[in-house]
């Protein structure tokens, strides 16, 4: 079976007709397929093969909690980078000894409340933050496993907004420091030096990146095993690109991905700990929303629909394009040349330019492709305009997994002091 597909002319998403949910849930709103999400996590898992593992999946490209249920019952651990994102984790039933904390700025007290909770490991990104996780563990009378965050200086070439592995970025520490952490941390007694973790950008379409930073992790993993330090885990992070299409791959063989894992990592007696979030969810998603008007213009043709940069906020900010979809094939020709652009009062939302669609009209339905990941989780209620609904499909099921609030609701958590 497929996973989005045109049945005589249809949008369907596994068995069940988009048209159908749309008669039912109000427009726009995310519907994910579950077989989509199924069928990248073992594409990855098979490729890894004989290679000694553990996939984390990034909880912050799609943090919903029946998402999360979907690849814990894969096998899968998680990856957060907030308090948040380990009490979803949790409330989809994953074991603290299943997560791993990322990010650089952990806070006091999700250092507390996760070691209280239960966590696999901690990935420093700094000395401030290893002297903190250090302090808060002997407290607790706990030792906690670390792996340190080296920034392996790799330009991983994609949008400047999302690489994270050059010298300027603010991720990681640098390889001098990397060594010196390791020394300081044999006198310290709250936690364990595990391994490294590296994680160099995300939508990373070349295997060159990848090649060049693994083959750096792999030097600085045998120059601290020769130093004595024993590492047992190397964490390559997530950043595996997509293709912005319906049902598109990745934009790397995920073959060839492992097979450079396997190159550079195999002999090293280490468990290699994988954090991929959009390959997995990325074309697992897709936003469907309304035409409010066709707007005829002089200069410029504006289909607007329901759906904005507040819904889906990767094209305003990385100027990514999602391919738009009707949901209804039309028999009739493209007729002219449309910008799509959604209700927010700001020009950059505007989803794409000058494409030729042909005649819509108010209450058409359009999908755009791509959207499973960094879509729902990176929504706001800017314009007051409250959070969208995302739906899973399951064969011919579908269902409600986040409900959309009420205006009401929305306006009720502001509070007017009694001095207004
Ligand atoms: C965002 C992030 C990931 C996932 O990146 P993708 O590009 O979605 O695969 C993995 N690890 C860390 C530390 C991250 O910040």
């Amino acid at each position: 079976m497929k996973e989005f597909y045109y049945k005589k002319g249809n949008l369907f998403a596994e068995e069940v007709k988009i048209k159908d949910v749309a008669n039912h849930i109000k427009t726009p709103f995310y519907v994910y397929s579950k077989l989509a999400m199924e069928r990248r996590f073992d594409q990855l898992k098979n490729s890894l093969g004989a290679l000694r593992h553990r996939i984390f999946y990034s909880v912050k490209a799609n943090s919903n909690v029946s998402v999360l249920k979907v690849f814990g019952s894969l096998g899968s651990g998680m990856d957060v980078v907030s308090l948040g994102e380990y009490d979803r984790a949790k409330a989809a039933g994953i074991a603290g000894k299943d997560i791993v904390f990322s990010g650089v700025g952990k806070t006091k007290y999700e250092i507390q409340s996760v070691i209280i909770g239960g966590i696999r490991q901690f990935n420093i990104e700094s000395e401030p933050e290893l002297n903190l996780i250090n302090q808060v563990a002997t407290e607790m009378d706990k030792v906690i496993d670390v792996s340190v965050r080296v920034n392996p200086e790799v330009d991983a070439k994609t949008h400047r907004k999302i690489t994270t592995g050059t010298k300027s970025d603010k991720f990681g520490v640098s390889f001098e420091n990397v060594k010196m952490m390791f020394e300081k941390g044999t006198e310290m007694k709250g936690v364990s030096f595990v391994g490294l973790d590296m994680h160099i950008g995300s939508q990373i379409s070349t295997l060159n990146a990848f090649r060049l930073s693994f083959s750096r992790l792999r030097k600085m993993t045998l120059e601290l095993k020769r130093s004595g330090y024993a590492l047992s885990r190397l964490d390559v992070g997530g950043g595996i690109g997509i293709e912005h299409n319906l049902n598109g791959d990745s934009s790397i063989p995920i073959d060839s991905y492992s097979a450079l894992l396997k190159d550079y990592f195999d002999d090293l007696d280490c468990e290699i700990e994988l954090e991929p979030g959009r390959s997995l969810v990325g074309n697992a998603g897709i936003l469907v929303a309304s035409v409010i008007y066709p707007k005829l213009g002089d200069e410029n043709n504006f289909l607007i629909i329901d759906a904005a940069m507040n819904d889906f906020l990767r094209p305003a900010l990385y100027d990514a394009r999602h391919q738009l979809l009707a949901v209804k094939k039309s028999s009739k020709k493209e007729n002219g040349l449309f910008d799509i652009v959604g209700p927010v009062c700001e020009s950059s939302d505007t989803f794409e330019r000058s494409v030729n669609l042909p005649p819509m009209q108010s209450g058409d339905l359009v999908a755009f492709s791509s959207a499973g990941a960094y879509g729902a989780v990176m929504a706001s209620e800017y314009n007051t305009r409250p959070l969208i609904p995302e739906v899973l499909v399951s064969d011919s099921l579908y269902a409600i997994i986040r409900e959309r609030p009420s205006i009401s609701e929305i306006i009720r958590r502001d509070k007017i002091p009694e001095w207004l």
